[in-house]
């Protein structure tokens, strides 16, 4: 037997944390300790220094692994390519 009552029960509180959930999205986290920050807060980071720093440093890091992934990619590429072309000529 289903319990009307307690679906309804269920409803509401899904429902509840749906509306909490959106409201939610009207803020952004710290990416570094996930703290509420304003949604126009660029970098994506709050006012703590270590954050800041901690922010800066996984940036650059990331900028030399997309570097060293394009320089692989393109010597990868060019193993392929550059044989062809080479036989092209
Ligand atoms: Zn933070």
């Amino acid at each position: 037997m289903v319990d009307a009552k307690k679906v309804k029960d269920k409803i509401s509180k899904v429902s509840e944390k749906v509306f909490s959930g959106s409201k939610n999205q009207a803020h952004k986290h710290c990416r570094i300790c996930q703290k509420p920050i304003p949604l126009n807060a660029e970098p994506r980071v709050c006012k703590s220094s270590e954050c800041v720093s901690k922010n800066d440093r996984d940036e650059r890091n990331q900028k030399q692994m997309r570097l060293w992934m394009f320089i692989f990619l393109g010597l990868f590429a060019f193993s392929f390519v550059g044989p062809i072309v080479l036989n092209m000529l």
